[in-house]
C-alpha cells in the first residue's frame, strides 16, 4: 500500500512553525477531507504516517487507520484561490481560500501561509462528498475526450491587447487564446 506523509508540526517558514497540525485527529473526525500534494497520485487506499522527527531522516509513525483517495484533481494555486477542472460542468472553476480552508481543516490565513508561491498541485479527496464537489477530473477525463495533459492548468498574468486589461488567468495547459473578461476580445497567449 502506498504511504502518504503528513506533517506532524507546521514546517518552516510557516508562521505556526513547530506547532502541532493535529491532522490525524482532524482527518479521523472528518474535519479535514482533502490534502494538496505535488507529484503523481492515484485514487485508491493509502496509509498515512508522520515523520517521527525530521522529514526523510526519521522513522515513519504509521497512523492506526488507512485513507481512501476518492479522487485526484489537478489544482492551480494562485493568490486569489484555487483553480480546477469541474467534471460536471466541463469547465474551469475556482474556489476561494476560505472554502479551501474548510476542506483542509485549517483557517484561511494558516492555509494561505502554507503556499507562499503560485504552483500546480494535486488535490486528494478523502470523502465522496469532496470528490463529487471538485469532480473526478483525472478519472473521467476520457469521458470528455480530453487527455490528462489537457486537464493540467497553467497560471500567468495575461494582458489584453485591445483594452489593456490585465488578469491572472488559470486555464488548461496549451490553450492558445483566452477571452478578455473586460472586453471579450480573444487574446493570444
Ligand atoms: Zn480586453
Amino acid at each position: 500500500m502506498k504511504r502518504i506523509p503528513f506533517s506532524a508540526v507546521f514546517p518552516k517558514p510557516h508562521p505556526l512553525s513547530g506547532q502541532h497540525t493535529e491532522f490525524q485527529a482532524k482527518i479521523y473526525m472528518g474535519l479535514k477531507t482533502t490534502t494538496m500534494r505535488a507529484g503523481n497520485w492515484q485514487p485508491g487506499v493509502v496509509q498515512p504516517y508522520y515523520w517521527r522527527d525530521k522529514p526523510y531522516r526519521s522513522p515513519h509513525v504509521v497512523w492506526p487507520f488507512t485513507l481512501r483517495v476518492y479522487a485526484v484533481v489537478h489544482l492551480s494555486i494562485t493568490r486569489n484561490g484555487v483553480g480546477y477542472f469541474h467534471r460536471k460542468d466541463n469547465c474551469l472553476l475556482k474556489k476561494d481560500w476560505a472554502s479551501m480552508a474548510q476542506y483542509e481543516g485549517l483557517t484561511e490565513d494558516v492555509l494561505v501561509a502554507w503556499f507562499p508561491v503560485d504552483c500546480a498541485m494535486n488535490l486528494l479527496c478523502f470523502t465522496p462528498e469532496a470528490a463529487a464537489d471538485f469532480g473526478r477530473a483525472k478519472v473521467e477525463s476520457v469521458a470528455y475526450g480530453m487527455s490528462e495533459e489537457q486537464l493540467r492548468h497553467e497560471v500567468s498574468l495575461v494582458r489584453c491587447d485591445v483594452c489593456s486589461h490585465k488578469w491572472v488567468a488559470v486555464r488548461p495547459e496549451g490553450l492558445p487564446w483566452l477571452e478578455c473578461p473586460n472586453c471579450a476580445n480573444m487574446v493570444q497567449i
